[in-house]
């Protein structure tokens, strides 16, 4: 086992947990409240610049406001990840920004629950759209700079619905279930290249996305345990891939 104070016996320096993501560019999806604001601000604490996007331009402005009281620069774009044309002005304005993208986290995501047969065909594309093919279109124009660089880090949010089934779930795991599978190919296509792509699936947060009522706030998975994630995911030793990480509440709430 590598004793991670001391060099490795290959001779490849460990990250330290706590080095410093200092003039690192980071990209973050959906990041106007919830795990991805959590995310933000803990890049954002590391020394990381940090884009932010949701389609609530309001918010989001807001949202930018209180990252930016950590110091670090952070540039908010409103787009709707499901647009092409909006992710290709979200790359496009954080690379002349801040530059050019080393850390993705593909975190915006919706839910729907109710049973498929009942759904409809936009409810459909809405999720699948959003949750699945929208970490297609920005990874897609993300990977090539990368790839270039020989160095990056993709971070999907998944969920443990992605490794799951449950009643009224069609919908959803299938979209997070998609994304576990598009997160483990690309994976094998990029790591020659020298870029991690990662899932990190977490139980129940509590966010606006999960109705909480009724449950101990206390005992549930806070948004700052997926940031604390997605922190290890970013600070491992160069040599070190963690792929996936399953996060649940160590009681039940
Ligand atoms: P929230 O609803 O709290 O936040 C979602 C964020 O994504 C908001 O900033 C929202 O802003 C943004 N967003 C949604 N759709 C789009 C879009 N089309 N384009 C750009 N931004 C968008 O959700 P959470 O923080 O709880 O969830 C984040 C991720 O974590 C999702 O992928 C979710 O599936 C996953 N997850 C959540 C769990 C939970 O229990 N909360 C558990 C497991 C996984 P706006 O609406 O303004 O666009």
């Amino acid at each position: 086992m590598v004793n991670r104070t001391e060099r490795s016996p290959h001779g490849i320096e460990p990250m330290s947990a706590g080095k410093s993501l200092e003039n690192r560019v980071a990209l973050v999806t959906g990041a106007s409240r919830g795990i991805g604001f959590a995310i933000a601000q803990s890049l954002s604490e590391m020394g990381a610049k940090v884009a932010i996007c949701s389609r609530d331009a309001g918010r989001l402005e807001e949202a930018a406001a209180l990252l930016g009281r950590a110091g670090s620069r952070v540039l908010a774009v409103p787009a709707d990840v499901t647009r092409a044309s909006d992710i290709a002005a979200l790359a496009e304005k954080t690379e002349e920004s801040l530059g050019p993208v080393e850390i993705l986290v593909n975190n915006a995501g919706i839910g729907f629950f109710a049973p498929a047969h009942e759904a409809s065909e936009a409810d459909w594309d809405r999720v699948l759209d959003t949750n699945l093919k929208a970490v297609f279109l920005v990874s897609k124009i993300i990977v090539p700079g990368m790839i270039r660089r020989r160095r990056g880090d993709i971070i999907n949010i998944g969920s443990l619905a992605a490794k799951s089934v449950f009643a009224d779930g069609g919908i959803y795991c299938a979209s997070k279930w998609g994304l576990l599978g598009l997160t483990q190919c690309m994976a094998e296509d990029l790591r020659g290249y020298g870029i991690r792509v990662s899932a990190v699936c977490p139980g129940t947060v509590a966010t606006e996305f999960s109705p909480h009522a009724g449950k101990d706030i206390r005992k549930m998975l806070q948004a700052e345990d997926v940031a604390h994630a997605v922190q290890v995911i970013v600070t491992q030793a160069p040599q070190s891939f963690i792929s996936e990480i399953l996060l649940r509440p160590l009681q039940k709430p």
